[in-house]
Protein backbone atom coordinates (compact mmCIF):
# COMPACT_ATOMS: atom_id res chain seq x y z
CA UNK A 1 0.00 0.00 0.00
CA UNK A 2 1.42 3.95 -0.64
CA UNK A 3 -0.12 6.76 0.58
CA UNK A 4 1.44 9.95 -1.30
CA UNK A 5 0.79 13.22 0.64
CA UNK A 6 0.74 16.60 -1.63
CA UNK A 7 1.86 19.61 0.07
CA UNK A 8 2.63 23.27 -0.90
CA UNK A 9 4.17 24.94 2.13
CA UNK A 10 7.32 23.37 3.69
CA UNK A 11 6.23 24.64 6.66
CA UNK A 12 3.04 22.09 6.52
CA UNK A 13 5.34 19.83 5.93
CA UNK A 14 8.49 19.79 8.04
CA UNK A 15 6.61 18.63 11.36
CA UNK A 16 5.68 15.46 9.64
CA UNK A 17 8.76 14.57 7.67
CA UNK A 18 10.62 15.15 10.64
CA UNK A 19 8.44 12.92 12.78
CA UNK A 20 8.50 10.02 10.46
CA UNK A 21 12.11 10.68 9.77
CA UNK A 22 11.54 10.47 5.91
CA UNK A 23 14.20 11.47 2.98
CA UNK A 24 14.37 13.17 0.49
CA UNK A 25 15.09 11.69 -3.16
CA UNK A 26 17.07 14.47 -4.61
CA UNK A 27 16.12 15.33 -8.28
CA UNK A 28 13.87 13.12 -8.65
CA UNK A 29 10.89 15.18 -10.31
CA UNK A 30 13.53 17.50 -12.21
CA UNK A 31 13.26 19.36 -14.23
CA UNK A 32 9.85 20.11 -11.99
CA UNK A 33 9.85 22.14 -9.16
CA UNK A 34 7.95 19.35 -6.95
CA UNK A 35 10.03 17.10 -4.45
CA UNK A 36 9.91 13.96 -3.17
CA UNK A 37 10.33 12.41 0.30
CA UNK A 38 10.23 9.04 1.04
CA UNK A 39 9.63 6.57 3.59
CA UNK A 40 8.19 3.87 5.77
CA UNK A 41 5.32 3.42 8.16
CA UNK A 42 3.78 -0.05 9.18
CA UNK A 43 5.03 -1.70 6.35
CA UNK A 44 2.87 1.38 4.21
CA UNK A 45 5.21 3.18 1.70
CA UNK A 46 4.58 7.10 2.75
CA UNK A 47 5.26 9.41 0.15
CA UNK A 48 5.54 13.35 0.49
CA UNK A 49 5.22 15.82 -2.53
CA UNK A 50 5.90 19.22 -1.99
CA UNK A 51 4.51 21.52 -4.52
CA UNK A 52 8.46 22.99 -4.31
CA UNK A 53 9.79 26.61 -4.72
CA UNK A 54 10.87 29.29 -6.91
CA UNK A 55 12.51 31.94 -6.25
CA UNK A 56 13.10 31.21 -2.89
CA UNK A 57 9.32 30.58 -1.86
CA UNK A 58 7.22 27.92 -1.24
CA UNK A 59 5.04 27.49 -5.01
CA UNK A 60 1.33 27.46 -3.11
CA UNK A 61 -1.72 27.48 -5.24
CA UNK A 62 -3.27 25.70 -8.30
CA UNK A 63 -0.93 25.15 -10.75
CA UNK A 64 1.83 23.87 -8.85
CA UNK A 65 -0.01 21.45 -6.97
CA UNK A 66 -1.92 20.17 -10.20
CA UNK A 67 1.89 19.94 -11.96
CA UNK A 68 2.69 17.98 -8.37
CA UNK A 69 -0.52 15.83 -8.07
CA UNK A 70 -0.08 14.57 -11.98
CA UNK A 71 3.62 13.53 -11.13
CA UNK A 72 3.26 12.30 -8.11
CA UNK A 73 0.29 9.89 -9.32
CA UNK A 74 1.70 9.01 -12.54
CA UNK A 75 5.62 8.37 -11.21
CA UNK A 76 4.58 6.53 -8.12
CA UNK A 77 1.19 5.08 -8.31
CA UNK A 78 -0.41 5.81 -4.86
CA UNK A 79 -2.75 3.62 -3.17
CA UNK A 80 -4.17 7.05 -1.66
CA UNK A 81 -3.81 10.87 -2.02
CA UNK A 82 -3.54 13.20 0.94
CA UNK A 83 -3.78 16.88 0.37
CA UNK A 84 -2.63 18.32 3.85
CA UNK A 85 -2.30 21.56 4.17
CA UNK A 86 -3.33 25.01 6.54
CA UNK A 87 -6.92 26.85 5.40
CA UNK A 88 -9.18 29.67 6.22
CA UNK A 89 -12.24 28.79 7.82
CA UNK A 90 -15.55 30.72 9.40
CA UNK A 91 -16.23 31.02 12.75
CA UNK A 92 -19.75 31.46 11.94
CA UNK A 93 -19.82 27.63 10.93
CA UNK A 94 -17.97 27.13 14.55
CA UNK A 95 -14.30 27.01 13.53
CA UNK A 96 -11.49 27.50 15.48
CA UNK A 97 -7.68 28.53 15.03
CA UNK A 98 -5.70 25.13 14.40
CA UNK A 99 -8.59 23.12 14.22
CA UNK A 100 -8.28 19.95 11.78
CA UNK A 101 -11.11 19.32 9.44
CA UNK A 102 -11.16 16.22 7.29
CA UNK A 103 -13.04 16.87 3.52
CA UNK A 104 -16.33 16.04 2.74
CA UNK A 105 -16.22 17.68 -0.77
CA UNK A 106 -14.15 20.24 -3.08
CA UNK A 107 -14.70 23.26 -5.05
CA UNK A 108 -13.89 26.25 -7.04
CA UNK A 109 -14.89 29.29 -5.56
CA UNK A 110 -13.23 31.78 -8.08
CA UNK A 111 -14.04 30.33 -11.71
CA UNK A 112 -16.63 32.92 -12.67
CA UNK A 113 -17.88 31.35 -16.41
CA UNK A 114 -21.08 32.20 -17.94
CA UNK A 115 -23.25 30.08 -19.85
CA UNK A 116 -25.23 26.90 -19.30
CA UNK A 117 -25.03 24.42 -16.68
CA UNK A 118 -22.58 22.49 -17.84
CA UNK A 119 -20.28 25.30 -18.18
CA UNK A 120 -21.18 26.03 -14.45
CA UNK A 121 -20.88 22.83 -12.97
CA UNK A 122 -17.06 21.96 -14.76
CA UNK A 123 -16.28 25.70 -13.14
CA UNK A 124 -17.24 24.80 -9.74
CA UNK A 125 -15.60 20.96 -9.57
CA UNK A 126 -17.03 19.24 -6.64
CA UNK A 127 -15.04 16.39 -7.16
CA UNK A 128 -15.44 13.37 -4.58
CA UNK A 129 -13.38 12.65 -1.78
CA UNK A 130 -12.10 9.33 -0.93
CA UNK A 131 -15.22 7.26 0.54
CA UNK A 132 -14.09 6.29 3.13
CA UNK A 133 -13.56 9.94 4.96
CA UNK A 134 -16.62 10.29 6.75
CA UNK A 135 -15.95 7.05 8.58
CA UNK A 136 -11.61 7.99 9.19
CA UNK A 137 -13.46 11.65 10.84
CA UNK A 138 -15.95 9.79 12.69
CA UNK A 139 -12.96 7.03 13.97
CA UNK A 140 -11.05 9.93 15.06
CA UNK A 141 -13.44 12.55 16.17
CA UNK A 142 -12.45 15.23 13.46
CA UNK A 143 -14.79 17.67 12.10
CA UNK A 144 -16.08 17.58 8.40
CA UNK A 145 -15.76 19.87 5.72
CA UNK A 146 -15.93 21.43 2.37
CA UNK A 147 -12.89 22.62 0.58
CA UNK A 148 -13.18 25.40 -1.46
CA UNK A 149 -10.46 26.61 -3.46
CA UNK A 150 -8.96 29.48 -5.20
CA UNK A 151 -5.77 31.51 -6.50
CA UNK A 152 -5.58 34.52 -3.78
CA UNK A 153 -5.32 34.40 -0.33
CA UNK A 154 -7.71 37.16 0.31
CA UNK A 155 -11.67 37.09 -0.11
CA UNK A 156 -13.53 39.39 -2.42
CA UNK A 157 -17.08 39.78 -1.77
CA UNK A 158 -17.87 37.92 -4.77
CA UNK A 159 -15.57 34.72 -3.82
CA UNK A 160 -17.97 35.00 -0.35
CA UNK A 161 -20.93 34.67 -2.20
CA UNK A 162 -20.03 31.58 -4.09
CA UNK A 163 -18.72 29.95 -1.23
CA UNK A 164 -21.66 30.39 0.86
CA UNK A 165 -23.93 29.51 -1.57
CA UNK A 166 -22.23 25.96 -2.48
CA UNK A 167 -21.30 25.51 0.93
CA UNK A 168 -17.77 26.08 1.23
CA UNK A 169 -16.08 26.15 4.80
CA UNK A 170 -12.30 25.58 4.42
CA UNK A 171 -10.90 28.12 2.22
CA UNK A 172 -7.36 27.02 0.62
CA UNK A 173 -5.38 27.82 -2.66
CA UNK A 174 -4.81 23.81 -3.59
CA UNK A 175 -7.49 21.50 -2.80
CA UNK A 176 -9.48 21.60 -5.77
CA UNK A 177 -6.81 21.21 -8.45
CA UNK A 178 -5.48 18.19 -6.13
CA UNK A 179 -8.51 16.84 -6.48
CA UNK A 180 -9.14 17.72 -10.46
CA UNK A 181 -6.41 15.55 -11.12
CA UNK A 182 -6.83 12.56 -9.01
CA UNK A 183 -10.60 12.70 -10.49
CA UNK A 184 -9.24 12.35 -14.15
CA UNK A 185 -6.36 9.36 -12.67
CA UNK A 186 -9.16 7.99 -10.39
CA UNK A 187 -7.00 7.90 -7.43
CA UNK A 188 -9.06 8.47 -4.17
CA UNK A 189 -8.05 11.24 -2.15
CA UNK A 190 -8.68 13.04 1.64
CA UNK A 191 -8.19 16.29 2.54
CA UNK A 192 -6.70 16.92 6.43
CA UNK A 193 -7.06 20.79 6.55
CA UNK A 194 -5.77 22.90 9.58
CA UNK A 195 -7.19 26.18 10.32
CA UNK A 196 -4.52 29.61 10.46
CA UNK A 197 -7.15 32.08 10.03
CA UNK A 198 -11.23 33.03 10.46
CA UNK A 199 -12.24 34.33 6.76
CA UNK A 200 -14.91 36.06 9.18
CA UNK A 201 -13.16 36.89 12.46
CA UNK A 202 -12.11 40.70 11.17
CA UNK A 203 -8.28 40.24 11.26
CA UNK A 204 -6.29 40.86 8.44
CA UNK A 205 -5.82 37.49 6.39
CA UNK A 206 -2.04 37.84 5.70
CA UNK A 207 -1.34 38.75 9.48
CA UNK A 208 -3.46 36.29 11.37
CA UNK A 209 -2.47 33.19 8.98
CA UNK A 210 1.55 34.30 9.62
CA UNK A 211 0.78 34.30 13.25
CA UNK A 212 -0.76 30.87 14.07
CA UNK A 213 1.17 29.45 10.53
CA UNK A 214 3.25 27.22 13.52
CA UNK A 215 0.45 26.60 15.60
CA UNK A 216 -1.67 25.42 12.85
CA UNK A 217 1.10 22.97 11.83
CA UNK A 218 1.90 21.03 14.59
CA UNK A 219 -2.32 20.64 15.06
CA UNK A 220 -1.86 18.99 11.16
CA UNK A 221 0.98 16.95 12.45
CA UNK A 222 -0.32 15.60 15.31
CA UNK A 223 -3.59 15.01 13.34
CA UNK A 224 -1.97 13.31 10.36
CA UNK A 225 -0.14 10.92 12.89
CA UNK A 226 -3.54 9.85 13.73
CA UNK A 227 -4.85 9.89 10.05
CA UNK A 228 -1.77 7.39 8.97
CA UNK A 229 -2.02 5.14 12.11
CA UNK A 230 -5.52 4.72 11.13
CA UNK A 231 -4.97 4.03 7.37
CA UNK A 232 -2.45 1.90 8.45
CA UNK A 233 -3.53 -0.24 10.95
CA UNK A 234 -6.91 -0.11 10.67
CA UNK A 235 -8.49 -0.50 7.19
CA UNK A 236 -7.43 -2.89 4.31
CA UNK A 237 -7.30 -1.02 1.24
CA UNK A 238 -8.64 1.87 -0.48
N1 LIG B 1 3.42 34.44 1.52
C1 LIG B 1 2.77 33.36 2.20
C2 LIG B 1 1.86 32.67 1.26
C3 LIG B 1 0.97 31.67 1.87
S1 LIG B 1 -0.42 31.42 0.85
C4 LIG B 1 3.83 32.47 2.82
O1 LIG B 1 4.60 31.84 2.08
O2 LIG B 1 3.88 32.38 4.04
C5 LIG B 1 -1.45 30.51 1.90
C6 LIG B 1 -1.29 29.03 1.90
O3 LIG B 1 -2.04 28.54 2.98
C7 LIG B 1 -1.86 28.35 0.67
O4 LIG B 1 -1.12 27.20 0.35
C8 LIG B 1 -3.31 28.02 1.04
O5 LIG B 1 -3.71 26.73 0.63
C9 LIG B 1 -3.34 28.10 2.56
N2 LIG B 1 -4.29 29.06 3.17
C10 LIG B 1 -4.33 29.34 4.50
N3 LIG B 1 -5.30 30.23 4.77
C11 LIG B 1 -5.91 30.54 3.60
C12 LIG B 1 -6.99 31.41 3.22
N4 LIG B 1 -7.64 32.14 4.13
N5 LIG B 1 -7.33 31.48 1.93
C13 LIG B 1 -6.69 30.75 1.01
N6 LIG B 1 -5.66 29.91 1.28
C14 LIG B 1 -5.26 29.79 2.57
Amino acid sequence: MKICYIVAMVAEAQPFIERYGIQKVEGFFAPLPCQLYEGEVNGTTLYVVLNGQQNGSDLVGCEAATVATLSAIQRLHPDLIINSGTCGAFRAKGADIAEVYIGNGVMFHDRRVPGDDAWGTQSLGNYPVWAGSQQLAATLGMKMGKVTTGSSLDMQPCDLEMIQQHGGELKDMEGAAVGFVCTLLTTPILYVKSVTDLCDGGAETFEEFSRNLSKACEALRVANERVIDYLTKQIQGF
